[in-house]
């Protein structure tokens, strides 16, 4: 079976350099590096990390307390996840009194800058994103109690009334079309609201990508990354908006090699929190099946 690989599928820069400094650190620290809430969305990847001694503490959405004993606080390095977080619980964190080290992806710093100045200036804050994912419930700690989350119209038609003056932005994984549809509607509600589109590279290359996978002839689109893992999911669901048979799978081992024979060609995505390890595997697998021809 051919398969087209895209050129984006897997680590972004920002997840990247999240991982390297997390290693970087547990290599220096003898191997006890704790991150707040789970580096990245991807159960292969973090089972790796573990194995060379960096532990998750905290959870998904970094809100709780950390139980952490006086041994980990002394001897451990604490690592702030590519989503970021809010002033909060970065000052939370710090008062721990542990070795401090932020990972945050500066592309998601940008859109705190832009919300925390907007905040300065009395503006309200709209992003467009999932409110309960972590990097939104960090971004709206920037906005000083000014900040909504809309996902949709009714979102949109459901905001307040708002003096001194309104900003929208984007949680850095959304879909570009939505954002630019949602944010001609915020426009039509509040002609003076400035729009900032804050959509990171890496997410607009990987949905352009996606779109050149079907140009290219893919007939079905594989697309890999963890279940829980919401740009993957995102993923998934813009292949089937391009009306082809879509599969989300975490490794090789859930290709079903009699399905895929059916196809001559597939295009292969991936999440930005998928290793290249799992995606080279997937290539691999779908290579090796060979495809049968349609009856005629
Ligand atoms: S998806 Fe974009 S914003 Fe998020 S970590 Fe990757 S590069 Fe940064």
């Amino acid at each position: 079976m051919k398969v087209i690989r895209a050129k984006s599928a897997g680590f972004c820069w920002g997840v990247e350099r999240a991982i390297k400094i997390a290693e970087n650190y547990a290599e220096k620290n003898s191997g006890k590096v704790l991150t707040d809430g789970p580096l990245i969305h991807n159960s292969q990847m973090m089972e790796k990390l573990e194995k060379s001694g960096v532990r998750e503490v905290g959870d998904y959405t970094s809100e709780k307390e950390l139980q952490l004993s006086e041994e980990d606080k002394k001897s451990s390095v604490l690592v702030v996840r590519a989503h970021g977080i809010s002033p909060e619980r970065r000052k939370y964190l710090k008062n721990l009194g542990m070795e401090f080290r932020d990972a945050t992806c500066p592309d998601v710093g940008v859109i705190a800058g832009r919300i925390k100045a907007g905040a300065r200036k009395g503006k309200n804050t709209v992003v467009f994103g999932d409110p309960k994912h972590p990097e939104v419930i960090g971004l709206l700690g920037y906005a000083g109690g000014r900040g909504y989350v809309v996902q949709n119209e009714e979102d949109i038609e459901a905001l307040p009334e708002m003096e001194g003056g309104v900003a929208m932005v984007s949680q850095s994984t959304m879909f570009v079309h939505e954002f630019q549809r949602l944010s001609d509607l915020l426009r039509e509600k509040y002609p003076e609201a400035e729009i900032y589109d804050t959509i990171c590279g890496a997410t607009k290359e990987r949905q352009t990508d996606l779109r050149k996978l079907v140009q290219q002839g893919a007939e079905a689109i594989i697309v890999i990354g963890g279940h829980h893992s919401a740009n993957t999911r995102k993923l998934a669901k813009l292949a089937m908006e391009h009306d082809r048979p879509t599969y989300h799978i975490e490794t090789a081992e859930q290709i079903n090699p009699q399905i895929m024979s059916q196809y001559q060609t597939v295009g292969v995505t991936a999440g930005a929190s998928t290793p290249d390890f799992i995606i080279d595997s997937v290539c691999k697998t779908l290579r090796g099946i060979e495809p049968v021809p349609a009856e005629a």
